[in-house]
Parts: structure tokens; C-alpha cells; sequence
């Protein structure tokens, strides 16, 4: 007791409800389970598996269950219909017909029912996995959680069967609940992303920009000089899609956008060794000073001295706000 006792209350690291989880199985199966028991009281609290079956329930079997007449829904419950006219015996005898109906399908079709909720079917090579995992900071670039909580897996951002590359770009870190909430909806809203990824404005500068002056791109975003340069390399990390603000990008747009400005943030210092420093803006509506209605992150490289006071970086947004120090 003792010792069990003393993990758990005093050493046992709360990173996750992994580890009482498990304790508390293995104790109430008189201290051995199998692992799939483990697993199986694990999945008991993972609220992301439970939404999942909640939708499975409201809209695929709980539709037709309530189409044919066997059950009624009210509010959150569902009711089946004839219950109160069963008997005890009766009762028993649908639930081994339910039992017997289920092993019968499993028998025949094996674990193929469940392959479509199977990740990583289309193996994507283990170096690229690697370097994707690795540019993630070992975490989801959807929701942040780390590796050692959540398994991650490799995804491509715009699918396959939709035009994406393999390329490195095209890839993400997802966790098993981002790529599963992003998988339930695929072919249908993903379809809807791609389109609404391809927008573009008529009358947009940056929408309508001349090719020419694009000198780096990826899957959703690009990167041009900035035609009146604040300093010198001043760059702009531009989606490709028409939208007004950072606050209207995906988090896909993003990450696209931030792996440009790392990339060029190396080619610049390497180019001038000059640069000491950056600064990263965005500019969020006229009252705020942007000009340009297509969102885009600006990029400033510094150098020593190239103002007599840099203290404060944007805060000099305002005149004379820069600088709290003195
Ligand atoms: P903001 O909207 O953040 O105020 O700034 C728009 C930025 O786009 C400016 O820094 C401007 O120099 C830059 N820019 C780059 N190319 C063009 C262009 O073709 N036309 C205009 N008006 N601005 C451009
Ligand atoms: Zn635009």
C-alpha cells in the first residue's frame, strides 16, 4: 500500500489521466488487465472519442433507427419505442439477438469496420515524417498538444485526391483528435476548404499580384518585396487566399506563412550579416494603419543604429510611446 500510495500522491507527474487511469484499472481487475482493458478505460475519458460517437449516433444510426420506428428522441435521450411492453425474458432475449447480430457481422468483416477510423494508412516515409515532427516542435499544429500526450501524426494540409503535393510544405503535425475531426469531414467540407482557399478578389493588389515579383511561395502563402521597403530586405508573407485580417486566416495559412518567414529570415542574415534584429507586423484595419484590405505579415529587418532610439520596436506605432524607460 505504501508504496503504491506514495506514487500516486506524491510522485506521480499529472501530465495527463493516463497514469491513474491505468493504476486504477489494473486495481479494480485485481491487479493484472490486459492491455486492450488499459486502452479501453483510457478511451472511457477521452471527451474528443465520445463527440465523435455522439455525432455517429445523432446522425447516421439515430436517424434511421427514428426513420424506421424503433426509437424516439427527447432532448438528449433516446427511447426505444415498444420498451414498455417487453417483458424481463423478452428483454433478454433482444439483447443476446443484438450480441449475436454484432459478433456475426465482426466474423465476417473483421476489423475491416473500423479501417476508415485507422490513421497513417497512407504511410508517409519516415524521413519526412521526421522533419515534419520535428519543425512542429513535436506538437499539434492545430490545437499545440504535445507528442508525449497525444500520438501525432503526419497529414497532408491540402489532400491528396484534392491537388496537394507531397511536398514538405503540404504537410502537418495533427494530433489524433485534430486529424480525426478533420477526417470525419473529409470529401465534403474538405472540398469546401479547398474552394475556399482558392478565393481570390477581382480588385486586390495582392490577389492580382504580377508573378513576377513572387519570390518564394509554398501551399498557401507567398512572399514578395515590399515595393516601398521601411528598410532594406523588408519583406511581405502574404496568404494566397483573399482575406482582410490575421484574424480571418486558418491556422493552415499560418503555419504556411510563419515557415516562410523562418526560411527568410535565415536568407536574409545569411545575405547581410548587417541585420541584428527583425521586426514582425501585422497592420489590422484602417484605424490601425492598414492600407492593403489581403492580409500580410510584415517582415523588417533591423540593424544596429538604423535609428537613433530602436527601444520600444512597435510600440513606436505611436509617437513617442516607444520608449517606457526613461
Ligand atoms: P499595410 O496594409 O500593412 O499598411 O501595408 C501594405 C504594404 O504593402 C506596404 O508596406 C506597401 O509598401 C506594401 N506593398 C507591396 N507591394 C505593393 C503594391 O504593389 N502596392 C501597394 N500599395 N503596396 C504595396
Ligand atoms: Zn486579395
Amino acid at each position: 500500500m505504501g508504496t503504491l500510495k506514495d506514487y500516486i500522491e506524491n510522485k506521480m507527474s499529472m501530465s495527463h489521466v493516463y497514469q491513474p487511469v491505468m493504476i486504477k484499472t489494473l486495481l479494480v481487475n485485481g491487479g493484472v488487465a490486459h492491455k486492450k482493458a488499459i486502452a479501453k478505460d483510457i478511451l472511457s475519458y477521452d471527451i474528443s472519442q465520445v463527440e465523435y460517437y455522439i455525432r455517429i449516433t445523432n446522425n447516421m444510426v439515430g436517424r434511421v433507427l427514428r426513420k424506421n420506428g424503433i426509437a424516439k428522441k427527447e432532448k438528449d435521450n433516446y427511447s426505444l419505442i415498444s420498451f414498455k411492453d417487453l417483458s424481463a425474458e423478452e428483454v433478454e432475449a433482444l439483447i443476446g439477438l443484438c450480441e449475436s447480430k454484432i459478433a456475426e457481422y465482426i466474423d465476417k468483416r473483421g476489423d475491416k469496420i473500423w479501417e476508415h477510423r485507422r490513421r497513417n494508412r497512407k504511410a508517409v516515409p519516415g524521413s519526412i515524417r521526421y522533419q515534419v515532427l520535428k519543425r512542429a516542435k513535436g506538437r499539434c499544429e492545430l490545437c499545440g498538444i504535445s507528442m508525449e500526450e497525444k500520438a501525432l501524426e503526419v497529414d497532408h494540409i491540402v489532400p491528396k485526391n484534392h491537388g496537394g503535393e507531397d511536398s514538405l510544405d503540404n504537410y502537418q503535425a495533427l494530433c489524433f483528435t485534430c486529424n480525426a475531426n478533420k477526417r470525419d469531414t473529409d470529401d465534403t467540407d474538405f472540398r469546401k476548404m479547398n474552394a475556399v482557399y482558392s478565393h481570390r478578389e477581382q480588385n486586390c493588389i495582392f490577389c492580382t499580384i504580377n508573378k513576377g515579383r513572387i519570390i518564394d511561395s509554398n501551399e498557401l502563402a507567398f512572399v514578395i518585396r515590399d515595393k516601398y521597403p521601411v528598410t532594406e530586405g523588408h519583406l511581405l508573407m502574404i496568404p494566397k487566399r483573399h482575406c482582410k485580417t490575421y484574424f480571418e486566416i486558418s491556422q493552415a495559412e499560418l503555419n504556411s506563412m510563419h515557415r516562410l518567414a523562418h526560411k527568410h529570415r535565415e536568407i536574409l542574415i545569411t545575405e547581410d550579416p548587417g541585420i541584428s534584429g527583425f521586426n514582425i507586423g501585422f497592420n489590422i484595419g484602417k484605424d490601425a494603419g492598414q492600407t492593403v484590405n489581403h492580409c500580410h505579415m510584415h517582415l523588417i529587418p533591423r540593424r544596429k543604429g538604423d535609428v537613433n532610439n530602436p527601444v520600444g520596436g512597435v510600440r513606436n506605432i505611436i509617437p513617442g510611446k516607444g520608449d517606457y524607460t526613461t
